[in-house]
């Protein structure tokens, strides 16, 4: 789907995966004017294709093209073209068990610009891709390191949207990571050094004496779709359930930790390492809460629970 800088998104059309064309001084390429969206489709054992709360990617793409002085699609225009997309790539929802269908909608500045503006021109596009399950046999803990030199995100900035940028800006964090053998980064906040933000591509939960805990969303945190559907799923499950600070003290002595995104689901943390320390959580890291989380989202997003929230969106 396209549009100019005040106009309203055309009806779009399906197209076969390939190159997309762009101008050498589009704002997507020289000034990063760009969002992305994360969200899969799963197959119930009727066959049946489910999607969940794709409005609410819709909302957030939004939200994040009002800061990126982007003009962006309807939430009925995202969504009709997520389903129109799935429906269209059916053959590629795995069977139940074996997976998901990621779909990735794309918002992009894709008209020409030299000077710092907002481009022109825009284009929307959704582009898919089977996944297999993030966990092949049972939950596997992840290994994290509390990164002080390196942030995600600054007050005032865009880590609060899901623009493109702020993913560049964590590669290397990650990459020094991964090469000491770490599973992923954890940020705190900048201003204090001391405040739990989120992972590279997800957010975080502590559990201490059966109170869930997760930082407050400030601007500096992705409102990840995980996190709020998983507080949800938590409060009706009878848990106390706290949106605040939370400090790296509190995250070394929590009882379990837990990371959600749409990509990990519900991820357990095996150990943290903070200035050198290494803090090991019970159990390899496979806690009580995590696992009755982890169930309860991923029954009710396959379809095996019956969606008494209204999260699940039936394509077929
Ligand atoms: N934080 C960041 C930085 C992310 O990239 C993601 C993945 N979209 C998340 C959190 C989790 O968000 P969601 O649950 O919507 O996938």
């Amino acid at each position: 789907m396209k549009c100019n800088r005040n106009g309203t998104f055309s009806e779009g059309k399906l197209k076969q995966f390939g190159p997309v064309e762009l101008s050498p001084s589009s704002g997507i390429l020289n000034y990063g004017q760009g969002l992305f969206e994360g969200l899969k489709a799963y197959r119930k054992e009727d066959g049946s294709i489910l999607l969940f709360r794709p409005e609410e990617n819709a909302s957030r793409m939004k939200s994040g093209a009002e800061r990126m002085c982007m003009p962006s699609p309807t939430i009925q225009q995202f969504v009709d073209a997520v389903k129109l997309t799935v429906l269209e790539n059916q053959r590629w929802v795995p069977p139940v068990g074996k997976g998901s269908l990621y779909i990735r909608p794309l918002l992009m500045g894709s008209g020409p610009i030299l000077g710092l503006a907002p481009a022109p021109d825009y284009t929307f596009l959704i582009f898919v891709s089977p996944v297999g399950n993030y966990f092949k046999e049972g939950l596997a803990p992840i290994n994290l390191i509390v990164e002080t030199n390196f942030h995600r995100a600054t007050p005032g900035g865009t880590g609060g949207v899901k623009t493109i940028g702020n993913y560049a800006s964590v590669l290397k964090a990650q990459a020094i990571a991964k090469e000491k053998g770490y599973s992923d980064v954890l940020y705190l906040d900048c201003v204090n050094k001391k405040y739990v933000e989120e992972v590279s591509s997800c957010n975080i939960f502590i559990v201490k004496d059966n109170i869930i805990s997760t930082p407050e969303i400030y601007g500096t945190i992705l409102p990840g779709i995980t996190r709020k559907s998983i507080i949800q799923v938590a409060r009706n499950q009878g848990y106390q359930v706290e949106e605040r600070l939370v400090s790296v003290e509190e995250l070394l002595d929590a009882d379990e930790v837990f990371c959600t995104g749409t990509a990990v689901v519900v991820s357990p943390v095996g150990s943290i390492t903070y200035q050198g320390k290494r803090v090991e959580y019970g159990n390899q890291g496979v806690g009580v809460v995590s696992q009755e989380l982890y169930s309860a989202l991923t029954n009710l997003q396959n379809g095996i629970t019956e969606d008494n929230m209204g999260w699940t969106v039936k394509l077929n």
